[in-house]
């Protein structure tokens, strides 16, 4: 007997522009009423389902199993008034919870001896401690043997690698998957962390964790493959459009690849930011040693995250603030949080400053030029020292200022035209200090500075000094 139209449930109507076509509602529907959809809604660019409602009972079983607020609804119509889901099904349980973190979980690692891996793969096997299991890319040289070695593994590990169409698809999935709540990363070099950098700024308006690993190359344009420190300011002051920060941390050995990825996770989801982890393409190829920690991640999952189930469903995602006092509002949280990060996360490995007066400023590869010409120096009786920034923004420049009174001579050591003597003097700058004399040593190309080189710069600028 066919039911009275004031009693007759209501049948579901779709809103098509808050369908992502998920496909839940499809394997809902016991009387096959949804289809998977076969055409993309204009102003989405998804594609929504599509309702073939004779045979449908008004069950309501798509209108629950539906993650988007909005996607499915009971349908007005003429033969049944308007109903509120709440009255006839209850109130949802996902609308009643609020979504909470989920910690990550450390799980124990028994000892290991040292492997013997390259820079990209330390880093590949970091993230993976870190609990990283979705990795996107793009083919690139010289950093794609760690996306190698990660689509090699990942799937053993129940995890995805994507190679993507190109470094804007693959920036873009990341901001898919990050919104998610799930670790993710890229591997990538200069060419293509410059066609990143749209994405990268509106997964900082978002507000989304992701780790861009940049084995950097020569440049500009396609340049060559060489170690070229070519990124420092794309990476420090560049980050897409807009008010953007991220930190940037710089390895300068294999062991620092894995190390610091493991804290590129780490750091990318206690302040929702994008972390770079600026390699330089010698440093992405050599092999060394390099010691696994006692200890992986097992990741949580964050509150904040759309992570498609019903619990998270009043979660969004986005960068858009429309309203101008609005968006500044959203800018000074940003800044506040690019302060906190400026003054919690500095970072900087010395050798040999205690009694130094002669200061070699160097980071990534050319590091280890300096610090071997710290040696040299030293045993020539010179007291020369090695301050290595591990963060390059913010630039520790709390751990240089209390050197400062020391120093008589800086000498910036760098395979770019400048770039790190650029941060250094900013960062001089805005700290207001009295600062010794400042030179440097640049190579470009993928030409390093060469110990010997360091060395004689040195020993005949005292010289000089010494005649005056
Ligand atoms: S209300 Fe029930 S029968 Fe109707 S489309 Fe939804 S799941 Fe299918
Ligand atoms: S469950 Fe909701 S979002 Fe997913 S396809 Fe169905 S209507 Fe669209």
């Amino acid at each position: 007997m066919p039911s009275s139209p004031g009693n007759e449930r209501p049948k579901p109507f779709v809103f098509a522009e808050y369908c992502k076509g998920c496909g839940r509602c499809v394997g809902a529907c016991a009387k096959d009423c949804i289809h998977a959809g076969t055409e993309i809604n204009a102003l989405t660019g998804l594609v929504p389902i599509e309702l073939h409602l004779d045979n449908c009972n008004g069950c309501g079983l798509c209108i629950a199993a539906c993650p988007e607020p909005f996607g499915l609804q009971p349908a007005p119509g003429a033969d049944f008034d308007l109903q509120d889901p709440e009255k006839m099904f209850g109130a949802r349980p996902s609308t009643a919870q609020k979504p909470t973190d989920i910690p990550a979980v450390r799980v124990p690692l028994p000892p290991m001896e040292p492997l013997v891996v390259k820079g990209t793969y330390a880093s590949a096997l970091g993230a993976l401690l870190a609990g990283c299991r979705h990795v996107y890319g793009y083919p690139i040289t010289p950093s794609t043997e760690g996306a190698e070695l990660m689509a090699k593994l990942l799937p053993k590990l129940d995890g995805v690698f994507l190679q993507a169409v190109s470094e804007v698809a693959t920036v873009n999935i990341m901001y898919g998957a990050s919104g998610a709540g799930v670790p993710c990363m890229t591997f990538t070099s200069s060419p293509g962390f410059s066609l990143m950098l749209e994405g990268v700024s509106y997964m900082i308006g978002a507000e989304l964790p992701g780790v861009f690993v940049n084995i950097m190359r020569g440049g500009p344009g396609l340049g060559n493959i060489g170690p070229e420190q070519a990124d420092v300011k794309l990476a420090c002051r560049g980050l897409g459009h807009g008010n953007t920060h991220a930190l940037v941390l710089c390895p300068a050995t294999p062991q620092e690849m894995l190390d610091l990825t493991i804290l590129a996770f780490e750091l990318t989801f206690k302040y929702r930011n994008p972390v770079v982890l600026l390699g330089d393409g010698y440093l992405g190829q050599i092999t060394g040693k390099v010691s696994l920690p006692d200890h992986m991640l097992q990741p949580g999952l964050p509150s904040w995250a759309v992570f498609g189930d019903a619990a998270h469903r009043g979660n969004v995602i986005n960068s858009i603030v429309l309203g101008e006092r609005d968006l500044e509002v959203h800018n000074e949280h940003l800044n506040a949080k690019y302060a906190r990060m400026a003054a919690e996360e500095q970072r900087a490995a010395l050798y040999e400053c205690a009694d130094a007066d002669t200061l070699l400023i160097a980071c990534n590869t050319p590091a280890q030029m300096a610090k071997g010409a710290v040696r040299a120096l030293r045993h020539q009786g010179v007291k020369a020292g090695l301050f290595r920034p591990i963060t390059l923004w913010p630039f520790p420049i709390d751990a240089l200022k209390a050197l400062l009174p020391q120093l008589k001579r800086i000498m910036v050591v760098e395979a770019s035209p400048g770039q790190i003597e650029d941060e250094l003097r900013l960062a001089l700058s805005y700290a207001d200090v009295a600062t010794p004399k400042i030179e440097h040593i640049r190579h470009m190309g993928g030409v390093l500075p060469q110990t010997n080189e360091i060395v004689e710069r040195v020993l005949a600028g005292r010289a000089q000094e010494a005649q005056r």
